[in-house]
């Protein structure tokens, strides 16, 4: 059982293990800098070591950590200095995780900005391409998305079809997030519904190349593409469909990875131990 959530890297990016241990994670996932802008400082030798060194003495499978690509870049954007930011920042990042001995990075598929699902994947494939001739082997994950307004990549045949072009193969892996999918019109209410929806998946995807799971429950009802996230069991997924996701990722390996809000009704410590508890 690999459980954890995604934690903050404030104050130095090994504060991101002490976060993770404290909360009794067994996976976790951060930004490697502030997602909310496009320059990133360079890790330091120090930085390094110490995350390293943090990593090791928590016994934290490295392979249950990953990154999230910040929130800026669009690798679908049909606009040429925004598109080759955005490779340019993918390229980065995977240097990041490199050099931190983070194995996965999570990346979402980005908008076409109203230029239509054929060209935001053509640029998609072409950047995920460039950024896939890297020479470090971190997997760059590609995340399902909400189905919000000029996205790609919530339908899974569509997601599948982006996946089974990208070159070297071994480079790219799947993140599956389970508010996405359910905002996306795939219902995981019930324990049938929850093995419907991974059988498609497996059918489109393929399971083998899930390397991380976003466990999130969904603030609204299945089909709204309303991307907000909400605490396990007590949005629109529910306890039965939230437990039901735990015990599959758990039975396939998947490092599961909560990012839910912290509000007044609960922090991550809660859910975590919650989702702990499905397992
Ligand atoms: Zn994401
Ligand atoms: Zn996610």
């Amino acid at each position: 059982m690999q459980i954890g959530c995604h934690v903050s890297i404030s104050g130095s990016i090994d504060k991101a293990v002490d976060n993770a241990v404290e909360r009794k994670c067994s996976a976790f996932q951060i930004f490697t800098r502030n997602p909310r802008g496009w320059h990133a400082k360079e890790l330091t030798k120090e930085d390094i070591a110490n995350f390293k060194s943090k990593l090791k003495e928590s016994k934290i499978d490295r392979f249950a950590t990953c990154a999230h690509m910040p929130y800026l870049p669009n690798l679908a954007s049909p606009k040429d200095d925004g598109f080759e930011k955005s490779v340019e920042t993918l390229m980065s990042e995977t240097e990041r995780c490199a050099q931190l001995g983070i194995p996965y990075l999570v990346t979402h598929l980005g908008s076409h900005l109203g230029t239509g699902e054929e060209a935001g994947i053509k640029r998609l494939v072409e950047g995920l391409t460039k950024a896939g001739q890297t020479k470090n082997d971190v997997i760059i994950l590609l995340e399902n998305t909400a189905g919000q307004k000029n996205s790609v990549g919530s339908d899974f045949k569509q997601l599948g079809e982006i996946f089974s072009q990208l070159k070297p193969a071994k480079k790219f892996g799947i993140c599956f997030d389970s508010c996405h999918a359910f905002v996306a019109g795939y219902n995981l209410k019930t324990e049938k519904k929850v093995k419907d929806v991974f059988d498609e998946f497996e059918k489109y995807v393929g399971i083998k190349n899930l390397k991380i799971l976003h466990l999130n429950d969904a603030k609204g009802d299945v089909g709204c593409n309303l991307d907000r996230h909400y605490h396990l069991g007590l949005g629109g997924i529910g306890e039965k469909g939230i437990a039901s996701i735990v015990k599959f990722a758990t039975k396939q390996k998947i490092p599961i990875i909560l990012e839910t809000p912290i509000d007044d009704d609960r922090d991550d410590f809660e859910n975590v131990r919650i989702a702990k508890g499905f397992a």
